[in-house]
């Protein structure tokens, strides 16, 4: 029979415990414990394993529940990372209030940094693309078909543990703070990939709008700024949030409804029809 149960407060009585060696202060601390397999006759055989917290989506409208989930055991190239810092994106919360739906139970969060025994610090890519197929050889990672995704296909960075594909898809952090460097995993890539395509149309004098300075608009003002010579113009109904725009280097910031300038290049980072709409009427004659 299984028996589960904490560890002795006075650490490992086994004598044969292997998973402690590399950080037994953290293992008595709070979160491991121990598990022995005790067969029906004969010399009891203690195999010991190692749990692991994990906030689990069940079900939508339904607040994440605290599992303990049996360490994960890396296989092949799989890696797994240590997680430090995992960011909360609308995705996120429009998967818990079920306004997207994805297969559950599932460990949400795809904005994922943390450590990597071999490696270090690493922020994880979330597109867990095949590197073979038509759009993987044309750098369109993101729209293969066999691309598993961290916190919606299989389970992602609200936990302590995520188990990584490949080493591939990790990128040292070097000096960056894990905490603030999560984001830029999904926030901060989105629009970086989306400046840079528009970058032709960027020359000195254009103009650049920015349609929402929410997480992603925020990113792309900052891109904005530092690659191009365009007038960088962010637009939200929030004031907090245009104020945030100019202090990120944006040149101005208006509402909605203000008069708004035409624009070489319009981001739209909200995505909704009233702005797909307006991006429309507000990008210049052959612009982006
Ligand atoms: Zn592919």
């Amino acid at each position: 029979m299984y028996h589960v149960s904490p560890l002795p407060s006075g650490g490992c009585r086994q004598g044969d415990c292997g998973v402690v060696g590399a950080d037994f202060a953290s293992f008595i601390a709070s979160r491991w414990w121990i598990a022995s397999l005790r067969p029906a006759a004969g010399r009891p055989r203690r195999v010991v394993w190692a749990l692991m917290r994990a906030a689990v989506l069940r079900s939508p409208g339904e607040p994440l529940v605290l599992e303990d989930r049996r360490d994960l055991q890396p296989v092949g190239a799989q890696r797994v990372v240590r997680v430090l810092a995992a960011g909360v994106c609308h995705s996120d919360l429009h998967m818990i209030d079920g306004a997207i739906g994805g297969p559950l139970s599932r460990v949400l969060g795809h904005e994922i940094a943390g450590h990597v025994e071999g490696i270090g610090e690493v922020l994880v890519y979330p597109c867990w693309a095949d590197g073979t197929c038509e759009y993987c050889r044309r750098g369109l990672e993101q729209l293969c078909p066999a691309a598993a995704s961290p916190g919606w296909t299989v389970d992602g960075g609200f936990a302590e543990q995520v188990l990584v594909p490949h080493p591939r898809f990790l990128l040292p952090l070097g000096d960056l703070d894990p905490v603030r460097a999560a984001p830029l995993a999904d926030a901060g890539v989105t629009p970086y990939r989306a400046v840079r395509r528009a970058l032709p149309w960027l020359t000195a004098g254009a103009t650049a709008l920015v349609i929402g300075a929410g997480g992603l608009g925020q990113f792309a003002i900052q891109y904005l700024r530092l690659l191009s010579a365009a007038t960088v113009v962010a637009v939200d109904p929030s004031e907090p949030k245009r104020r945030r725009a100019l202090s990120l280097g944006a040149h101005d910031a208006a509402a909605p409804g203000d008069d708004l300038p035409t624009a070489a290049a319009v981001f739209d980072l909200v995505g909704s029809d009233a702005t797909l709409r307006q991006a429309v009427k507000l990008v210049r004659p052959a612009g982006l």
